[in-house]
């Protein structure tokens, strides 16, 4: 499923890689986060210190571990990367903190899958570079104080709602992608092209981004599909008709909803007329849960107008009703 986010095969992972902007200035859009993150890099560099935490939220794909390692570059030190579900025993964390050197950068993805118990491991390691240690086992188990250099921890979320407070307000930076617009999304198709040498006209790439769902990762899964249709079915360069060619006989929904957006939208008009319905019982329905919902799919759906909010719960508009072909019961004179 090219739409899923999450789970990747090698080649893809490489894929991805090789398409991860390596400056602040070759970073497409979400001026507002660059431009302060920018600043708060020069600022730390200028001072030869570690710069603060930083947490990064917002939906997947939209570039938080891209940001991440930017920042470790332009600040001119070691990235290391691992994620919360990875790290399951507070010996783990230990080994790589102790192994960071000055003010690098330790990448956290998934931190809100952080196991408890290394979660407050950190936050002593986060306040004041020190951890405790324990050492032996039974009477003679003592625990031990360990300086550690002055990092910096870059944590990523795509469900910032489940954060502790006490971790969340450890972090003296806090920012939230949002998704990109067309134009943004434009750009990165294009470049991504330019690097792996496709040729490819603007009016392929728009056709492309207009249906990534505002989400850079899938913007570069969809190139790299096109892209075979070209080699195979045409001249090997993408052009619109190729491109639309492609997206049609892969089955790309036109406005680049994906499975589980188009599931919510049929639930809400099939079994609640359209709603007002409450986000939980989408969710049940949906099988996923409420703040997954509510922090993935909805702001997307709200953005692009296919969701309305009220007090009373989420309402489908019209647009969602044409996009599916489905008729408000009114209309179909019941
Ligand atoms: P996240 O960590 O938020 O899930 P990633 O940083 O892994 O997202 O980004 C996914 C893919 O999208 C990467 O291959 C990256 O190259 C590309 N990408 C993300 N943001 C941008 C951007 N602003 N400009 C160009 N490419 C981007």
């Amino acid at each position: 499923d090219i739409h899923s986010n999450r789970h990747f095969q090698e080649p893809e992972r490489e894929f991805e890689n090789a398409l991860r902007p390596l400056t602040f200035a070759s970073f497409n859009g979400q001026e507002k986060i660059v431009e302060n993150l920018n600043i708060f890099v020069r600022a730390a560099r200028l001072r030869g210190e570690s710069l603060d935490h930083v947490l990064l939220h917002g939906p997947p794909g939209l570039g938080k571990t891209t940001l991440s390692n930017i920042i470790a570059n332009e600040l001119g030190v070691g990235f290391r990367v691992t994620s919360g579900p990875v790290l399951d025993k507070p010996g783990d964390l230990a080994g790589i903190l102790t192994s960071l050197e000055a003010n690098d950068v330790l990448f956290i993805d998934e931190i809100h899958r952080l196991a408890p118990v290394v979660e407050e491991y950190l936050y002593s390691a986060m306040e004041d570079y020190r951890i405790d240690i324990l050492i032996d086992k039974g009477p003679s188990a003592r625990s031990i104080q360990i300086d550690l250099n002055p990092f910096t921890l870059i944590g990523a979320t795509t469900r910032s709602g489940l954060l502790t407070s006490p971790l969340r307000a450890r972090f003296g930076i806090n920012m939230h992608l949002e998704y990109y617009d067309m134009e943004t999304l434009t750009g990165i198709v294009l470049r991504s092209a330019g690097i792996l040498k496709i040729g490819c006209d603007r009016r392929a790439a728009e056709e492309i981004a207009s249906r990534s769902r505002g989400t850079p990762r899938v913007a570069n899964a969809l190139l790299r599909r096109v892209r075979d249709f070209a080699q195979i079915k045409g001249t090997g360069k993408i052009d619109h008709a190729i491109a639309s060619y492609a997206l049609e006989a892969l089955n790309i929904d036109v406005h680049g909803l994906d499975e589980i957006d188009n599931k919510i939208l049929l639930t809400i008009i099939d079994k609640f007329n359209g709603g007002p319905v409450g986000i939980t019982t989408i969710a049940t329905a949906v099988g996923d849960d409420a703040g997954t919902i509510e922090e993935v799919y909805e702001p997307f759906l709200i953005k692009e107008g296919f969701i309305k909010r009220t007090p009373r719960g989420r309402e489908a508009t019209d647009l969602a009703y044409r996009h599916l072909g489905r008729k408000r019961q009114e209309e179909q004179g019941l």
